[in-house]
């Protein structure tokens, strides 16, 4: 995770992000639409495995991009990340419309 981080962060120094719009969460969520909208049409139309790969890449960009954006260090993601884990490895999954979901079914 961290060749990722200090990558993504390299990009960010490279275009001059800090303080523009590249870096403000309303326009960062309007790329990440985007690029999940790219991701399901790679899914949905068939793409090739090689172009479905790229897109998960384009959003994981997007992702750590957004810890960079709002100046969350690698250590704070991963203790979120780790905490996280821990309460979905504790979730049953269960059939729900015919689907298996893992979720927290008390809401
Ligand atoms: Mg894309």
């Amino acid at each position: 995770m961290k060749k990722y981080y200090e990558a993504t962060e390299k990009f960010h120094k490279k275009n001059k992000m800090k303080g523009t719009n590249n870096e403000d969460m309303n326009f960062r969520l309007n790329l990440m639409t985007e690029e999940l909208g790219e991701l399901a049409q790679a899914v949905t139309r068939g793409y090739s495995r090689e172009e479905i790969i790229e897109e998960n890449v384009d959003l994981f960009n997007l992702i750590i991009g957004n810890l960079i954006s709002m100046e969350i260090s690698l250590s704070e993601f991963d203790a979120a990340f780790w905490k996280k884990h821990e309460k979905i490895m504790k979730r049953e999954k269960k059939l729900v419309n015919g689907k298996y979901r893992v979720s927290d079914f008390r809401k």
